[in-house]
């Protein structure tokens, strides 16, 4: 069985998510897996492509990463990003904030990606510039990342919950989405993830205490207060989940200090759940490698 699942390996490394496949376990008859069907048919994507052509010449769109015209991501800083990508890391090391276990080691965390040139253009272009278009730009990076943490970090046959980390109101407010929530959406919808896999939201922030929005530039005293912001979600899916045993892989977009990682720890923990570590898109380089972060605009 393996040969034949090595035999049918494709040469593209993000053809698993271009296929767009209705949700594990829900039949395809759907009217999301019709949607799905109808999405991945060849005379759709022509009609896509004609369409993106038709777009290109009434709404000029230039590359997010070298401005080069008529693509939000050109080929070529396509490719640099996907060849960034195409191993996942561990860079639990680089954050100073994550919780500890009784070992004293970090939260594990697997990123896809460094966070610099074309990945942190496009996330940066996601998540500030109002482009949730470039989800699907996004997904095959973080479906590496996911398959990698459930492969490294999951006791095999245990089942997984995918949990996103929170935005505050005042920024999905602001943007108008969700980009995490987003990207699960997206990427549950692909058939890459294994059907003990589930993407549930059992995190959210506290309405009743006022934070401000980007830890950003933030002192070490003031990414503090991310303590005791977030509370249980999911009305009493974390305490059936528990009882099932789930494992819990938190996923965010970037990994800066950790904190909200650990918050978003600390209250499924709470709660009964075991967090077995945490997937991001990107990382920031450590304190002593911090150059070409900001080298694409
Ligand atoms: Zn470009």
């Amino acid at each position: 069985m393996l040969d034949g699942m090595k035999d049918r390996k494709r040469p593209d490394p993000d053809a698993i998510c271009k296929r767009a496949l209705p949700v594990a376990g829900v039949a395809a008859r759907t009217w999301l897996g019709r949607v799905d069907a109808w999405w991945a048919h060849g005379a759709a994507y022509a009609v896509r492509s004609a369409m993106r052509g038709t777009a290109a010449l009434l709404l000029p769109v230039d590359c997010v990463c070298c401005r080069r015209p008529d693509a939000v991501l050109c080929a070529p800083c396509a490719r640099a990003m996907r060849t960034a990508c195409l191993r996942p890391r561990r860079v639990e090391h680089r954050a100073e904030s994550l919780p500890l276990n009784h070992r004293n080691e970090p939260l594990p965390v697997v990123a896809a990606g460094a966070y610099e040139h074309e990945l942190a253009a496009v996330i940066l272009a996601f998540k500030n510039r109002q482009m949730p278009g470039l989800v699907g730009i996004l997904v095959p990076p973080l479906a590496r990342a996911v398959k990698s943490a459930i492969d490294t970090l999951v006791e095999p046959g245990a089942p997984v919950v995918l949990v996103p980390v929170p935005t505050r109101l005042q920024a999905r407010n602001r943007r108008g989405y969700f980009p995490v929530g987003l990207l699960l959406r997206r990427l549950r919808r692909t058939r890459v993830l294994p059907d003990r896999v589930l993407v549930a939201g059992l995190v959210r922030y506290r309405a009743t205490r006022q934070f401000t929005s980007a830890q950003k530039g933030k002192g070490r005293r003031a990414r503090g207060a991310v303590r005791n912001s977030m509370c249980a979600g999911g009305g009493g899916l974390p305490a059936r989940l528990a009882v099932l045993g789930a494992r819990v892989l938190l996923v965010d977009d970037v990994l800066t200090t950790g904190s909200t990682l650990a918050e978003a720890k600390r209250v499924l923990a709470e709660a009964g759940l075991q967090v077995c570590g945490a997937v991001v898109l990107a990382a920031t380089p450590a304190p002593d490698e911090k150059r070409g972060v900001r080298s694409t605009r």
